[in-house]
């Protein structure tokens, strides 16, 4: 069992947390906020004054944290503090080219890296069962896998540094663009006069099928699980949509990729952001669609 650092214990890293000393981990952690503090508290974890006295001994650092620029100053902080072999894991969703920054300044102080960002949200946290995509050496991915287990349903080594963080935002604009064209299609039925049942009934079963429509349908009735029976409690906040499709299209900026449908699913959800809906599921643009179609 090993000795691991968690820096940022928020809605996220918290649950993560907890199934690490469930696994039998000793788990070091620090966070900003008191309350998060005391939840891990709870959850068995050993709260420290700061990053870096939680860093000192530990052989793993995993850090949960809000954007890039929190990432590499707490790396900046607590690289130089680390244990000689200390293995870092970055689970933040962040920009590439921080990722790349914070493997930069790990491998600076001799420390082996992963960006290894997350799909399944916080019931995927709390169940132990989040994708985890990986991207750094095959040494550090070996090292990284057996620690990640306990929070994992899957893992999956991408690439080199930064190939983790690419995997993640490369499958969030296809699910907000997927989301945009299944809520679309939902509203053209309506004014056809189709059934929602009888479009699910046909999409669901043919070429329109997708993961948007099956298991997140954005109108009650057909998938009892998602959020639009709940109305549209998240599940995937908009706010957490809207942050990932602008690290896609800042990627695609630098990247010199073509990405139209993916700067127009930007556009569409920084409007549905404006309008108060940053917590709403981002399932919930269907109700902006109808809105702006009538
Ligand atoms: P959150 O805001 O609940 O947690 C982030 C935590 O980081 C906060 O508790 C904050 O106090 C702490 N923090 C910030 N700066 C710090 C510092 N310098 N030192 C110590 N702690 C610091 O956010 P979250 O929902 O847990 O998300 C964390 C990351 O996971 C984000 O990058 C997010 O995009 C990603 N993510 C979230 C979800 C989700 O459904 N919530 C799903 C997948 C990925």
């Amino acid at each position: 069992m090993a000795s691991i650092a968690f820096i940022g214990l928020g809605n996220m890293g918290n649950p993560m947390a907890a199934n690490l000393v469930k696994a039998g981990h000793t788990v070091l952690g620090f966070d900003l906020i008191t309350e998060n503090l005391e939840t891990a508290t709870k959850n068995g974890v050993t709260v420290m004054a700061s990053a870096a006295a939680a860093v000192k001994d530990a052989e793993v650092v995993i850090t949960m944290l809000p954007a890039g620029k929190h990432v590499l100053s707490v790396y900046a902080d607590i690289a130089p503090k680390a244990g000689k072999g200390a293995l870092f894991i970055d689970s933040s969703t962040i920009d590439v080219e921080s990722a790349r920054k914070a493997h930069e300044i790990a491998a600076q102080h001799g420390l082996l890296s992963i960006d290894a960002p997350v799909s399944g949200g916080v019931g995927g946290a709390e169940a132990g069962t989040l994708t985890f995509m990986a991207g750094g050496s095959a040494d550090a991915f070996a090292k990284a896998s057996p620690i990640l287990e306990p929070m994992a349903g899957r893992v999956v080594h991408c690439g080199d540094g930064g190939a983790g963080q690419a995997a993640k935002i490369c499958n969030n604009m296809i699910l907000g663009i997927s989301m945009i064209a299944v809520g679309e299609a939902f509203v053209l039925a309506e004014k056809l006069g189709l059934s929602h049942q009888a479009l699910f009934d046909v999409a669901s079963t043919s070429s329109g099928q997708c993961w948007s429509l099956t298991s997140y349908c954005p109108v009650p009735g057909p998938v009892p699980a998602s959020p639009a029976n709940r109305d549209y409690k998240p599940g995937f906040a908009a706010g957490l949509m809207l942050k990932d499709l602008k690290l896609a299209q800042e990627a695609a900026q630098s990247a010199g990729a073509a990405t139209p449908l993916g700067a127009e699913a930007a556009q569409l959800y920084t409007l549905f952001n404006a309008m108060g809906h940053e917590g709403t599921d981002f399932s919930g643009i269907i109700n902006f669609l109808r809105g702006r179609q009538s």
